[in-house]
């Protein structure tokens, strides 16, 4: 099988960047640590988080408000697994106390952001969320050789590596479920590390938690979404289809910008003829091309689900509206493949 490395293993193109980023990044530390005498650079300022991606960042945000600052380290727009940290994004991110990841190899380009002394929290790990297995079967093979004790070496060998790394899904966050326990997490670390604000930032979680416990309740609601199966541009989609009650058919590209393999599309085709697949979802942050073409073929129409949302995208910049908005497009979708006039080749 191909081996296909994922972005933050692609030595070559990474190596420039990679230096300049490790020069900025000794430079702004050296810079910190001479003009304010070798103590906690950042003790005296504000409380600053830096956040990998918007929907993290949205939650932070409305628990922070106006008493410390989020820096959203993944600019709206791009893709998580082909992101390359610029010097200024660098720059920004030193002011940061506390970096707020995804983590379990999801978002590891933020290693870069993060000085020696500051605290990483890993969302997906530690905010007691369920973990959904991503299967071994016909769909996909995701395997980190070497980094997942309780996955059988099978697959070591193959080479298959999606960019997220471990027999997880780590979109944790596209449930609201999640998003509550996300929430109260978040609302006790602040707490730890902004005592000044601790009451405050307790009580906006709790706030938050049972507002997105309650939009759990709502999006669960929209029964005619029930059992509904579809294609997902990239296999990022299993939190979200389970929590909706969905079920992801197969993945237009297995590991995000790989075409799919004859197999995959054996798998796609069979989804699609049977019934089973009733539209292809593609994502904002990736290319469509693959998946429109497929779609004309298959005779299935397209929506776009966005895992990200992000300030500037309208209807998506909160992590609230982000899921309103993505079960909103499954509507769409049902819709699009309702309609006996709909052409598939023309989307
Ligand atoms: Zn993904």
């Amino acid at each position: 099988m191909p081996t296909n490395p994922p972005f933050y293993m692609r030595a070559g193109r990474r190596t420039v960047a990679g230096i300049l980023v490790a020069v900025v990044f000794g430079a702004v530390l050296w810079w910190n640590f001479s003009i304010r005498s070798g103590n906690d650079a950042r003790q005296d300022d504000a409380f600053v988080v830096a956040v990998s991606i918007p929907p993290l960042a949205s939650i932070a945000e409305q628990i922070i408000q106006d008493d410390g600052e989020v820096v959203t380290l993944l600019p709206s727009g791009s893709s998580p697994h082909a992101y390359e940290p610029q010097p200024q994004d660098v720059i920004n991110a030193q002011r940061a106390n506390l970096f707020v990841v995804v983590g379990e190899n999801f978002d590891d380009w933020v290693l870069p952001f993060v000085p020696e002394d500051a605290v990483r929290l890993d969302t997906a790990s530690s905010s007691g969320i369920e973990r959904i297995t991503l299967p071994d079967g016909d769909v996909a093979v995701f395997s980190e050789p070497h980094s997942d004790e309780s996955h059988e070496d099978e697959h070591a060998g193959e080479g298959v590596t999606h960019s997220h790394g471990l027999g997880f899904d780590p979109h944790v966050w596209l449930s609201a479920t999640n998003g509550a326990l996300i929430a109260e997490r978040y609302g006790e670390v602040f707490a730890d590390y902004d005592p000044e604000h601790a009451d405050l930032y307790r009580e906006r979680a709790t706030e938050l938690a049972s507002q997105l416990r309650a939009l759990a309740g709502e999006l669960g609601e929209h029964a005619e979404i029930e059992q509904v199966a579809f294609i997902s541009m990239h296999d990022g989609w299993r939190t979200f289809a389970d929590a909706q009650d969905l079920f992801v058919a197969g993945a237009v590209e297995e590991i995000p910008g790989k075409v799919p393999s004859p197999q995959q599309l054996l798998v796609l085709t069979d989804a699609a003829e049977s019934g089973a697949a009733q539209f292809i979802a593609t994502e904002p942050q990736l290319s469509a091309q693959v998946a429109t073409t497929l779609a004309c073929d298959l005779g299935l129409p397209t929506v776009v689900l966005d895992p990200l949302g992000g300030e500037g995208i309208e209807g998506r910049e909160t992590y609230q509206d982000l899921l309103r908005y993505n079960v909103e497009a499954v509507d769409e979708g049902l819709r699009k493949a309702s309609q006996p006039e709909f052409n598939p080749c023309s989307q």
